[in-house]
C-alpha cells in the first residue's frame, strides 16, 4: 500500500520546516505548494499560483476550485488568479508581474494567461499530460504574437518543491480524473465533492495507481534537497 499518511506527514513536516530558501523563486514555490496543498484537502486539484510584481511583492494568490460545490471546468488556479487580478487590480500595469504556479500551466489557462497581459510565468512541475508551456507553437498569428512577448519556464526553486508539486497531482491524479468523469455524466452530486479531500477515505486513500504505489517507498532519494 502506499505511504499515503507518511506522504501527508512528509510534506507537512516540510511546510512546518522547510529547506532555506536559497534560490531567487523558493519562497513563492513554496507558497504556491501550500496553496495547493489547501487546495487538495478541499477535494480539488491540488494546485495553487501566485501572482507577484516588480518588487518581489505578492499581488494575489489563488488554488484550484473545480469542486468547490459542484464541478466547474473552468476553475484552475490561474484562472481563479486572473480573475481575482482583473476584479481587484484593474488599474495595475500587467509589464511586471510573475504568474507562479506549481503547476505546468493547460491549454485553456495558458491562452488565458496571454490574454491577460502577463509577460512571465514560472511554474514547478511539469505536466506531461495535459501541460502546454511546451507545445506552444503552430498557435493562430495573434496567438502566436502574445506568446513571443511571454516567458514560460520552470522556477528556479529546491528540488524538494517540485517534487512536492507533482506528487501532489500524480498522487490525487486517479481520484480526480473519476470525478470529472462522473460530472460529465451528471453523476457528481454536490454532497459528494468533500468526500474527495486528502483526508477522506475515498478516492486518494484507495492506492489505485500503481505510479502512486510505488512513488515514495521506490525512490526515497528524490525528495532530499539538492546539495
Ligand atoms: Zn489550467
Amino acid at each position: 500500500m502506499p505511504a499515503h499518511k507518511d506522504f501527508r506527514d512528509w510534506i507537512a513536516a516540510r511546510f512546518d520546516t522547510p529547506p532555506p530558501a536559497r534560490l531567487p523563486d523558493d519562497g513563492w514555490a513554496r507558497l504556491c505548494c501550500e496553496l495547493a496543498w489547501q487546495a487538495g484537502q478541499q477535494g480539488c486539484y491540488p494546485v495553487g499560483a501566485v501572482l507577484v510584481n516588480g518588487a518581489d511583492e505578492l499581488v494575489c494568490s489563488a488554488a484550484n476550485q473545480v469542486f468547490d460545490g459542484h464541478y466547474q471546468s473552468q476553475r484552475h488556479a490561474e484562472m481563479e488568479l486572473l480573475d481575482q487580478f482583473e476584479r481587484y487590480f484593474a488599474d495595475q500595469p500587467r509589464d511586471d508581474l510573475t504568474l507562479y504556479v506549481s503547476l505546468e500551466p493547460c491549454l485553456m489557462c495558458t491562452g488565458r494567461i496571454l490574454l491577460s497581459g502577463i509577460r512571465r510565468v514560472r511554474y514547478l512541475a511539469a505536466d506531461k499530460n495535459a501541460g502546454f508551456a511546451r507545445h506552444m507553437h503552430g498557435l493562430p498569428p495573434a496567438m502566436a504574437s502574445l506568446a513571443a512577448r511571454t516567458t514560460v519556464s520552470t522556477m528556479l526553486a529546491e528540488p524538494v518543491w517540485t517534487a512536492i508539486a507533482g506528487e501532489l497531482v500524480r498522487e490525487s491524479a486517479d481520484s480526480m480524473r473519476q470525478q470529472v468523469v462522473k460530472a460529465w455524466q451528471g453523476q457528481l452530486a454536490v454532497n459528494d465533492v468533500r468526500l474527495i479531500g486528502f483526508d477522506g477515505d475515498s478516492g486518494l486513500a484507495g492506492g489505485s495507481s500503481a505510479e502512486q504505489n510505488s512513488s515514495l517507498e521506490d525512490e526515497p532519494g528524490r525528495w532530499g534537497r539538492k546539495g
